[in-house]
């Protein structure tokens, strides 16, 4: 049984963690969170009181840290006894949180990637460049570390396994689509950080097709599905992190990642990138300034969780999975909606953060009561899905089934 839990950031998926972390104390233990800027741990913990979210009496503490410093990191968990760290900082301090899990015996959780910030979409498998370098490292340890267990990475590849495990014999392809058919009212916003969320589309689409990586532009291929709750939407073939783990594990199988964007998003997104200003490469200004023209963007954008308050509308976000079963061909859509006004009442985030910060605190209960504390390094897909869905069923993100015979809730 391991308890005692260290947040990673204070963004928008910490604060959803924040909540949900203390809806859950009676499992978790103690809480703390850590992150450059301690004003905005402070702000979290304050909104984790206002709305009462903790189930029983206990700590929050609240901690200023440098993720990119080893020691620190490894200091902080043994200072607070944390034994799972749930890391939902930027995707920079993602190997150094490793690490220091690695060195301290902590569970690490994260929910996206480990990106170099002087690099964008480096060669695939995405996961062979950082982590699983670690994997004898986290294996020699017993550490257990749960890479990408966000909603996508982390429920889809979960839905993946599913599907394949419960409705088919052989799998022949995972279409995972991503639909915000939300609105926030403003001119032009990423969902969350819009450094790493432009980094994921200025790059190479990579798709596994065939048996083999596939390349293609941003905006190049697109599908139209008319899915549950949210409608008809269009979608994109996009590169995305479980795609890279996905394609290892169904190496038979093609796999591919769909994003929803409308069309005044690409166009805003086109023109800065072709102006130049999605570029992670500085520029010198005639001042002398050097400049990095993608940070100033984010600069100049709204803060993503500044959304929050004025969000209507609902997500959806599902795989397609196709395969055969008894001879036959079958379908199915596996998939979760959710509301971010509803998200926003509940924990004072919008919906993409929720949908993200919810399934690494069920990661992290499932490591606190030792169903997935497996001592080792693993994607969401490698592990059980079935006690991961079924506690996300009960904790704000239900799952649905759609296939020959009809749409319902997946019970499990
Ligand atoms: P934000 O940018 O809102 O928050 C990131 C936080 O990390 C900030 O509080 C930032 O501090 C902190 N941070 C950055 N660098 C350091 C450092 N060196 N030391 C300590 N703290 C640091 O991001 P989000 O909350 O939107 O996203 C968090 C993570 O979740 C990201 O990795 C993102 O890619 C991932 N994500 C995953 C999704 C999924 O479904 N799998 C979906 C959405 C996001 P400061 O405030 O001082 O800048």
């Amino acid at each position: 049984m391991k308890r005692t839990v260290l947040i990673i950031g204070a963004g928008g998926v910490a604060q959803v963690v924040a909540h949900k972390c203390a809806q859950n104390n009676d499992i978790l233990g103690d809480l703390h969170i850590a992150s450059r800027t301690v004003a905005k741990c402070e702000a979290i913990i304050d909104s984790v009181r206002a709305k009462g979210a903790m189930k029983i009496a206990g700590d929050f503490g609240v901690h200023t840290l440098d993720a990119m410093d080893v020691a620190a990191v490894a200091a902080l968990i043994g200072q607070t006894g944390a034994q799972i760290v749930i890391n939902v900082g930027s995707p920079f301090v993602n190997m150094t949180v490793l690490e220091a899990c690695i060195q301290t015996g902590a569970a690490c959780i994260d929910t996206a990637i480990h990106e170099d910030p002087t690099k964008v979409c480096e060669t695939p498998p995405w996961y062979g460049n950082y982590e699983w370098k670690r994997r004898e490292a986290c294996k020699a340890a017993g550490v257990t570390a749960i890479l990408g267990a966000g909603f996508d990475p982390g429920v889809v590849n979960a839905f993946a396994r599913y599907a394949v495990d419960a409705c088919m014999d052989t799998v022949e392809s995972i279409d995972i689509v991503d639909i915000n058919a939300g609105s926030h009212g403003r001119y032009f916003s990423t969902n969350f950080d819009p450094e790493i969320n432009f980094r994921e589309f200025t790059g190479t689409v990579y798709a596994w097709q065939g048996g083999e990586w596939t390349e293609n532009r941003m905006f190049e291929v697109m599908r139209e599905d008319d899915l549950p709750v949210v409608g008809r939407h269009k979608s994109y073939l996009s590169g995305h992190d479980e795609v890279h783990s996905l394609a290892a594990r169904y190496p038979h199988a093609d796999v591919r990642f769909w994003m929803g964007f409308s069309d005044h998003y690409i166009n805003v997104f086109t023109v800065l990138q072709n102006l130049g200003l999605l570029s992670e490469q500085p520029v010198v200004t005639a001042e002398g300034l050097e400049v990095v023209p993608l940070k100033l963007v984010k600069a100049v954008l709204p803060d993503p969780s500044s959304l929050a308050p004025d969000y209507t509308g609902k997500t959806c976000i599902g795989d397609f999975v196709r395969g055969v079963k008894d001879g036959k061909p079958v379908e199915v859509f596996v998939y979760n909606t959710s509301d971010h006004a509803q998200a926003f009442a509940e924990v004072g985030s919008q919906g993409i953060s929720y949908t993200a910060g919810v399934p690494p605190v069920a990661a992290a209960m499932l490591i606190a009561s030792g169903v997935w504390d497996v001592g080792h390094m693993a994607n969401v897909e490698d592990l059980d899905p079935k006690p991961f869905l079924a506690l996300l069923n009960r904790i704000g993100l239900p799952t649905r089934i759609k296939d020959a015979d009809g749409d319902r809730a997946l019970v499990l």
